[in-house]
């Protein structure tokens, strides 16, 4: 018999995602702003354990804003966050060009105009690169610019989906907006450890400036 194990999230990410929910970066998501006219192009990761969880998710989303679920979709280990210029996993097989190829692809095939851009945690290529889920976060962000930028015409929507260590499971946004003005905050607290960083806003949550 084969056994397998299966992720749990990690106490430190766990205290990421609290802090940015608290921040505003990941919010519950609101599916009636999602334009999903003629279906979605989805980037996620490949996570057997999880992709119909996933699918589902997605499905809610799309059903809440009236859209029909038509989800086109690629995945690879890591999901949306291989996409961005520098995210470490696949650097030697290009999957950011393949990735960029495909959606340009799909969206002259298919007509479709929406691209979901996905990551999860926990997640077993992000555990691979030693990859946080504010690391992950990031990547995200950047690739939803990059997406963007080669494909003004799109629209773009980025989620992460969380599997809790005590079994709940949620889907959130990301705004790239709020998770661009809390980095920098960290990174002007603590430009050498962005971590402790966290730790210290966790730990001494009256402090003036801390977002807790
Ligand atoms: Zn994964």
């Amino acid at each position: 018999m084969h056994t397998h194990t299966t992720s749990v999230l990690s106490p430190e990410d766990a205290r990421s995602i609290a802090i940015l929910e608290h921040a505003g970066v990941l919010q519950a998501h609101d599916g009636s702003k999602l334009e999903t006219g003629n279906g979605i192009i989805l980037i996620t990761c490949s996570d057997g354990d999880k992709i119909l969880e996933f699918l589902e998710h997605i499905e809610e989303l799309i059903r809440e804003g009236g859209g029909k679920f038509r989800p086109h979709i690629f995945a690879g280990h890591g999901g949306a966050m291989l996409i961005a210029e520098d995210c470490p996993l696949y650097r030697r097989t290009h999957a950011d060009k393949f990735l960029l190829e495909q959606i340009a692809d799909a969206h002259e095939m298919k007509d479709i105009k929406t691209v979901i851009l996905m990551v999860h945690a926990p997640c077993g290529a992000a555990k691979k690169g030693n990859i946080d889920v504010v690391q992950e976060l990031a990547y995200l962000v950047r690739a939803k610019k990059r997406v963007k930028e080669v494909m003004p015409q799109l629209t773009v929507s980025s989620f992460i989906d969380v599997h809790f260590a005590n079994g709940t499971k949620k889907i959130m946004f990301v705004s790239p907006d709020a998770f661009d003005a809390w980095y920098q905050t960290q990174a002007k607290k603590a430009p050498t450890a962005r971590i402790r960083g966290l730790e210290d806003i966790l730990i001494h949550p009256d402090l003036p400036g801390n977002i807790l």
